[in-house]
């Protein structure tokens, strides 16, 4: 089968790889329909992660089974299928509590694992045109519909984006008539903002540089903030000090509190120094919200930290240590929520919303590209240019 293979720093190919097989009697091999590209897959991309080369990269997969192992029971056959990035067994000490991002059976080396990404375990990615799937029972959902109907790009949205939008969104602790700040208008962003509005929240600032992004976070009803143009912090609080109506329905003493009270981090180590965007500052976005979150507030970080970055700037940015405004943090006694999605926690109830009518993810997407284009999708959307948002791989799709 052909699938997308990584070669080295900034460049992937589309090879011919060995067909996946059913391994253990629990697996299914998936036939893919769409598998999206993922931030997630930039950090390994440009190499800033350990992976290595020759790895096959995806780990936002949707399609239709293709075979089910003998000991597979509630999945067969032609089922359209959609798989949490997370790869878990269901019945560790970790997966029966909820947290199936930490599964302890499924990577042999550490707890977690995933499809085609570094340090996860040795599976290989979706990014192709066939995916093995371990304990298929228990890591499809299943969905209505066909390939290539509406609901196409809503749902291989639920591998990952969508429910780490909804993951920030409930560490940050959002609830109806919050005040949140959500850094990022990248497709965890919108995600993020998406599930907020879900959620109930009353006001939502999006952060971010890329004109299309924040469009994008103003169609979803939030207010976009455009931090070349001047310290986001800063044009939050003027934006709530500014507004009457805010200032008027405040109790005693309140004035103190002008920031929001749920900061969501949708953008990670590689975050760009606000003062000069063309340098990284790992900690820019850490550093923004313990600023702008008040006092007894809560933040949710799903942007990635990665433990050891090949580019890092110093020996302690290599191991993923940082400087962090800790006495603030503490002073403020704010909450902080962290670390990979688990994704399976909440898949089920995006699906029901989608199938419902009630959200519509797919307003992110920007392009469908054929796998054979991975190449350029990748180059592309690793510039993060006006207009490339989110890119979907299609296997069945030709090159024109
Ligand atoms: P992305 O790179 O497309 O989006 C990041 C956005 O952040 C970009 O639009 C960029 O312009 C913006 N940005 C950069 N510096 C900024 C700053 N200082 N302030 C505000 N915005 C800034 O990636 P994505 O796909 O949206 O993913 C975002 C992060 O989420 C990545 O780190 C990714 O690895 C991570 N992620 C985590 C999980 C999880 O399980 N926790 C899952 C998926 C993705
Ligand atoms: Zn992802």
């Amino acid at each position: 089968m052909r699938a997308v293979v990584y070669k080295g720093q900034c460049q992937v190919a589309v090879e011919q790889v060995e067909d996946p097989r059913i391994e253990a009697p629990t697996d299914v091999i998936v036939k893919i329909t769409s598998a999206a590209i993922c931030g997630s897959d930039l950090h390994m991309y440009e190499g800033r992660t350990t992976a290595s080369t020759g790895m096959v990269f995806g780990h936002e997969n949707l399609g239709v089974v293709a075979e089910a192992g003998p000991a597979v029971q509630s999945i067969r056959r032609g089922d359209r299928v959609v798989l949490p990035f997370n790869i878990s067994c269901g019945f560790c000490f970790n997966c029966v509590r909820g947290f199936f991002n930490s599964c302890l059976t499924t990577n042999p080396d550490r707890p977690g694992a995933a499809y085609g990404y570094a340090d996860l375990g040795p599976y290989r990615g979706g990014q192709a045109e066939y995916l093995r799937v371990p304990f298929g029972d228990f890591n499809c959902l299943k969905l209505p519909g066909q390939p290539g109907d509406q609901w196409e790009d809503d749902f291989v949205l639920l591998a990952d984006i969508f429910p780490t939008g909804y993951h920030a969104t409930e560490l940050a602790k959002v609830e109806p008539g919050s005040t949140v700040a959500i850094f990022g208008a990248g497709p965890v962003g919108l995600m993020a903002t998406l599930s907020a509005m879900l959620r109930g929240a009353s006001e939502v600032y999006v952060v971010d540089r890329v004109p299309a992004r924040l469009q994008k976070a103003q169609q979803l009803g939030a207010r976009p903030i455009d931090f070349t143009q001047g310290d986001p912090v800063e044009q939050i609080l003027e934006q709530r000090r500014s507004n009457a109506a805010i200032r008027e329905a405040m109790r005693p003493g309140e004035e103190k509190m002008l920031g929001v009270m749920c900061g969501i981090d949708a953008v990670g180590y590689q975050a760009r120094d606000q003062q000069d965007p063309s340098h990284e500052d790992p900690t820019q976005v850490l550093d923004d919200l313990v600023r702008v979150v008040n006092p007894t507030g809560s933040l949710g970080i799903v942007g990635v930290y990665m433990p050891k970055d090949p580019g890092g700037a110093d020996p302690h940015a290599r191991h993923g240590e940082f400087e962090l405004p800790w006495g603030k943090l503490f002073s403020k006694g704010l909450q902080v929520g962290v670390g990979q999605t688990p994704v399976k926690r909440y898949q089920r109830h995006l699906r029901d919303l989608i199938i419902a009518g009630r959200a519509k993810p797919s307003m992110i997407v920007s392009q469908h590209m054929p796998l054979d284009a991975a190449p350029d999708a990748y180059k592309d959307f690793d510039q993060r240019g006006d207009g490339y948002t989110k890119i979907i791989l299609k296997p069945d799709m030709r090159a024109a």
